[in-house]
């Protein structure tokens, strides 16, 4: 049996041990994360080593020639930035709204 692909040279291996390691659903704090595009939360196969963390995505992977998606790490942190000014934007808008009412 030679058809079988050999396993890509990108493949996770375990940083503690080396061992593979498998997919595992990711926390909400992974989430949050501004560049959580990035990384795949895994756990080790290996029984003695119990290692969990997070591991970078191959940009590969990620991103086929062409992209489309917009993954570009810069874009993505300038999204990330124009959420935070929106939201300080509306708090703010808020707070004037709250004194425009309780001014007499
Ligand atoms: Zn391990």
């Amino acid at each position: 049996m030679s058809d079988f692909a050999p396993s890509s040279p990108h493949r996770s291996r375990c940083p503690q041990c080396g061992s593979r390691v498998k997919r595992v659903l990711r926390t909400e704090n992974d989430k949050r994360r501004w560049d959580a595009d990035d990384f795949r939360r895994y756990r080790c196969r290996s029984d003695h080593c119990n290692w969990q963390g997070l591991l970078m995505v191959d940009p590969e992977r990620r991103a086929p020639a062409g992209g489309g998606r917009g993954g570009s790490v810069i874009a993505r942190a300038g999204r990330f930035a124009l959420g935070l000014l929106l939201a300080a934007g509306l708090a703010w808008a808020g707070m004037v709204a709250l004194q425009a009412m309780l001014d007499p």
